[in-house]
């Protein structure tokens, strides 16, 4: 855990409404300590030297859903329904990030739907986090590489809003200048179902890039929005990195050479992304990014993605974006198991876990990613670009 932010002043979402009277109140779970803490060994030297480097560098997480889950994981499904999930402001005080992509409810923006992905529902997920956000004064809602930085000079967060994938904008290209004029800055293409743009991961064939998307892609290029593929079938990502004019990520995945699933990227749409200027950020979320070397899934198991990552495109095209919340995540897939239906088709059999060690809610991530890195032996250099500086170069090409 890192020192608190000197702009945390206690605030709460939503404390300029009266719970019960404004809006429904739901018991939360801890933002802290919900799980032990991840203990990685290190010697006073090699602390010290995490601690420096999380003061010092950009440190951004490519993909968070940083909010609160209420604490009886029954009640999932009716908190979302209400549009508004509460932003984990104290969490993110001790997560030592410089800046987060938060893609609010995703699949499980069900407000007048219980499928997902609607517009309406989208809106409702931005619009009531992003009003919160203006009454407090610790994370500031980036919309360029120069309010990250200023946030990174003025001891603030940076949050950027995205969503991961497009299904919401229907048949209609202009809603993308929408969702950016709303302040949206990162948009995926399909989430693992496939949509008007492209196919998903989840689907038997897939078809590729369609007309539409392709001009999604082109829409995409001259807003400045950034494309992200991660949850798109492979045949569309490769057209989506070839198609578009400028670098495009994987914001969350891992490598299905290292965990054959249709979740993980083959080697040759990590490569491809990377060739064109883009990067991968390793994903966290419960039994994705699980290792042959340690099934039971945990830090050292998305770090066998990250060194396969590193090995097959070079440091300089690999960050992380582990996908997390503040509370129990695996009861959310268990919660949206119908919507979700594809999560772990195909996967090879392995040990269910309760939590992710070492990578289990946006507090912890990045300082035992830190600390990780610092015991196996990375260069300050080197950690600088993973933590966020690869991250930086390429949001200054697309934005
Ligand atoms: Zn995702």
């Amino acid at each position: 855990m890192h020192p608190v932010s000197p702009r945390y002043d206690g605030y709460t979402a939503y404390d300029y409404l009266e719970a019960g009277t404004d809006y429904q109140h739901f018991d939360l779970a801890p933002q802290l300590g919900r799980v032990p803490a991840y203990d990685l060994a290190l010697d006073a030297d090699q602390q010290a030297r995490v601690a420096r480097l999380m003061a010092e560098e950009i440190v951004f997480s490519l993909h968070e859903h940083a909010v609160v889950l209420p604490e009886d994981a029954t009640e999932i499904r009716r908190y979302n329904r209400t549009g508004r999930q509460r932003t984990g402001y104290e969490g993110l005080a001790h997560s030592g990030l410089t800046a987060v992509i938060d893609n609010f409810m995703a699949g499980a923006s069900c407000v007048t739907s219980q499928n997902g992905w609607k517009w309406d529902d989208m809106i409702y997920a931005l619009g009531f986090r992003l009003a919160d956000l203006a009454k407090q004064d610790m994370v500031v809602h980036a919309l360029t590489v120069d309010d990250i930085l200023r946030a990174k000079g003025e001891g603030r967060i940076a949050l950027v809003a995205g969503f991961e994938c497009a299904t919401m904008i229907e048949n209609e290209l202009d809603r993308i200048d929408m969702l950016y004029g709303f302040g949206v800055r990162q948009l995926g293409i399909a989430y693992s179902q496939s949509n008007m743009l492209g196919g998903g991961l989840s689907e038997r064939n897939d078809g590729g890039l369609t007309n539409f998307g392709r001009r999604a892609v082109e829409r995409m290029n001259k807003l400045g929005m950034l494309i992200d593929i991660s949850h798109s079938g492979d045949r569309t990502c490769l057209e989506v990195i070839e198609h578009s004019a400028v670098p495009v990520m994987i914001t969350h995945a891992g490598a299905r050479a290292v965990w054959p699933t249709a979740r993980m990227k083959p080697d040759e749409v990590i490569t491809a992304c990377a060739d064109r200027g883009g990067l991968i950020g390793l994903e966290a979320a419960p039994h994705t990014t699980i290792s042959p070397a340690h099934p039971e899934h945990s830090i050292a198991s998305v770090m066998d993605h990250f060194e396969h990552c590193v090995d097959l495109v070079g440091i300089d095209h690999v960050a992380f974006g582990p996908d997390t919340m503040f509370g129990d995540h695996v009861a959310v897939h268990h919660a949206y198991a119908s919507n979700y239906a594809q999560r772990q088709e195909g996967g090879p059999a392995h040990p269910e876990v309760e939590y992710v060690a070492g990578l289990e809610n946006p507090a912890e991530n990045f300082g035992n990613i830190a600390a990780w890195l610092v015991k196996h032996g990375y260069s300050d250099a080197d950690i600088s670009k993973v933590l966020g500086g690869n991250v930086m170069r390429v949001l200054g090409e697309v934005w």
